[in-house]
């Protein structure tokens, strides 16, 4: 097995923490569906699907989110309301600090979309400091997808177990690990933190 070369994190709950909790109040306080329900067509839904492949625009997503929950807010009070959910993960974010000063490439590899990426950007530094992003909704397909991995060995030159790769999400680490990547499923900063120590990238 090779020694890893790249590091590519997931973005959702790998580096920040997230809480669709938050918007579904803020949209659920104006309009006319309650916040549980707002929650329940927002997480997940076939919607968020098609925004984050790509295939809708954002005010096509907002449009569709005023017509279901009866939100008032305009394009721009939505974009920050979508965005505003994001809380840095503390130990990991320094993990890619640590990653960075060793001179190892890191990648970001998420589902995700433009308003939420706009707003990280905007308001954590450290998402400005990796070597490439691959983008769910840039490349029309969604991880556990095989052709967004296929970006990422593209992207990085990278391919098997030179590449390292954290996410929460079962089915994307076994998408990863079936094409040889070595992978850590992240379900505590402290345990993935002693995985990147054991494969000996971290003291
Ligand atoms: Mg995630």
């Amino acid at each position: 097995m090779n020694f890893p070369q790249v590091v590519v994190f997931d973005l959702g709950k790998v580096l920040v923490d997230f809480d669709y909790g938050i918007v579904a109040r803020k949209i659920a306080a104006n309009g006319h569906m309650a916040a549980t329900e707002v929650q329940k067509f927002i997480d997940h839904s076939p919607l968020l699907f098609r925004y984050e492949t790509g295939l809708m625009t954002k005010e096509q997503f907002h449009e569709e989110i005023c017509k279901a929950t009866g939100y008032r807010g305009n394009m721009q009070e939505f974009g920050q309301v979508f965005g505003d959910i994001f809380e840095p993960i503390a130990p990991m974010v320094e993990l890619h600090s640590t990653l960075r000063k060793k001179g190892i490439p890191t990648y970001i590899f998420s589902n995700t979309n433009e308003l939420a990426i706009t707003h990280i950007r905007q308001n954590f530094p450290f998402f400005s400091n990796f070597d490439g992003y691959i983008l769910s909704y840039e490349h029309g397909a969604m991880k556990p997808q095989a052709k967004l991995y296929e970006v990422v060995e593209r992207e990085t030159k990278r391919r098997g177990s030179e590449i390292l790769y954290l996410d929460d999400r079962l089915e994307n680490i076994e998408a990863g690990a079936a094409r040889g990547w070595r992978v850590i499923l992240q379900e505590s900063s402290e345990k993935s933190l002693a995985a990147v120590r054991a494969i000996g990238l971290i003291s």
